[in-house]
C-alpha cells in the first residue's frame, strides 16, 4: 500500500549539506543564502576566494533560521577544470560524510552568431555550462547513493528549451544539461536521488547587465509577468526542488521565466 502523502514540510533530521557552484554573485549567491537560510550548510564554489568568505562571512552573522546559526565553507576551483572540480566534490562528501544537495549553477557566456563563433567560444562554454555538470554530479552521485538520498539541482536556460539568435554555443549546453538531467533522474531515482532543471528566462544579473535596454524592453514585451527576474526568483525554486519533500519530483525542467516561454 502506498503512504499517505502529508501536508506538513518535511524537516530533515541532519544538516543536510549543499554544494552551490557559481555562489560568488548573482543566482548563486542568492541560492547559497536561501538555502543557509533553510538550514543547510553551504559549501560555496567559485573561482574567486574573497566574494565567496565575504559570503561565508554573512551567513554566519545572519543565522540558518530555525534558531540555528548560518553554516557555510569556501571551496575555490574553476569548474572548467574537471580534476580539480571532481576533488573538490569528493573531499566535501568525504569531510562531511554526506553530500545531499548539489546546485550546478555555475556558468558563462560567449555570445555570437554561430558564422562567427570561434571553437574557442564554443568549447569553454560546453566545458564551463556542461561537462562540469557531468564531472560533479558524477563526483557527488557515489556519496549520495550510498546515504539514499540526494536533490541534483541543475540551473538551465530558457535558451535550452526554446533556443535563442546568437547563444549556438550556451543553448546546446543548456539544452544537453536537460537530457542529462532526466537521465540520471532515470539512473538515480532508486537510490533516493532526484535530478531537475530550473531554467531561468531573464533574470537581473552581471550575465545580463552589458544587454542593450532596447533588448530589455523586447523580452520584458514577453513576459506574461511584467518585470524582469531576480536571482530570488530562481532561489526560491531551487529551495523547493532541493527540499526533502521534493522527492517525487524529478526529470523535469521548470521554467522560472515569467511567462516567457510557457513551453
Ligand atoms: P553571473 O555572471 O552573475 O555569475 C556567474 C557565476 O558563475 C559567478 O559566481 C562566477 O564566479 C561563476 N563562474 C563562472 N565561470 C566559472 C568557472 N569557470 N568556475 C567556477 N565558477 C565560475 O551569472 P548568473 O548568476 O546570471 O547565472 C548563473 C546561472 O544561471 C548560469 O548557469 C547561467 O547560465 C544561468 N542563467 C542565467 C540567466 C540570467 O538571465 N541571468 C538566464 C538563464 C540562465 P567567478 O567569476 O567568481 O568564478
Amino acid at each position: 500500500m502506498s503512504s499517505t502523502p502529508t501536508t506538513e514540510p518535511v524537516t530533515p533530521a541532519v544538516t543536510r549539506v549543499a554544494l552551490v557552484t557559481g555562489a560568488s554573485r548573482g543566482i548563486g549567491r542568492a541560492v547559497a543564502l536561501r538555502l543557509a537560510r533553510e538550514g543547510r550548510h553551504v559549501v560555496l564554489v567559485s573561482r574567486s576566494e574573497g566574494p565567496l568568505n565575504d559570503l561565508k562571512h554573512q551567513i554566519e552573522q545572519a543565522g540558518g533560521g530555525r534558531g540555528v546559526g548560518g553554516k557555510a565553507s569556501v571551496r575555490a576551483v574553476d569548474v572548467a577544470d574537471g580534476a580539480a572540480l571532481a576533488a573538490v566534490v569528493e573531499s566535501v562528501a568525504e569531510e562531511f560524510g554526506r553530500l545531499d544537495i548539489l546546485v550546478n549553477n555555475a556558468g558563462i557566456t560567449k555570445d555570437g552568431l554561430v558564422l562567427r563563433m570561434t571553437d574557442e567560444d564554443w568549447d569553454v562554454v560546453l566545458r564551463t555550462n556542461l561537462t562540469s555538470v557531468f564531472v560533479a554530479t558524477r563526483a557527488a552521485a557515489r556519496a549520495m547513493m550510498k546515504n539514499r538520498f540526494g536533490r541534483i539541482v541543475n540551473i538551465g536556460s530558457t535558451s535550452g528549451v526554446v533556443g535563442n539568435a546568437g547563444q549556438a554555443n550556451y543553448a546546446a549546453a543548456k539544452a544537453g544539461l536537460i537530457g542529462f538531467s532526466k537521465t540520471i533522474a532515470r539512473e538515480l531515482g532508486g537510490k533516493g536521488v532526484t535530478c531537475n532543471v530550473i531554467a531561468p528566462g531573464f533574470i537581473d544579473t552581471d550575465m545580463t547587465a552589458s544587454l542593450p535596454q532596447p533588448v530589455k524592453d523586447g523580452i520584458l514585451a514577453m513576459m506574461a509577468v511584467k518585470r524582469l527576474g531576480v536571482a530570488d526568483d530562481i532561489a526560491a525554486a531551487v529551495a523547493y526542488v532541493s527540499s526533502d519533500e521534493a522527492g517525487y519530483l524529478t526529470g523535469q525542467t521548470i521554467c522560472v521565466d515569467g511567462g516567457l516561454t510557457m513551453s
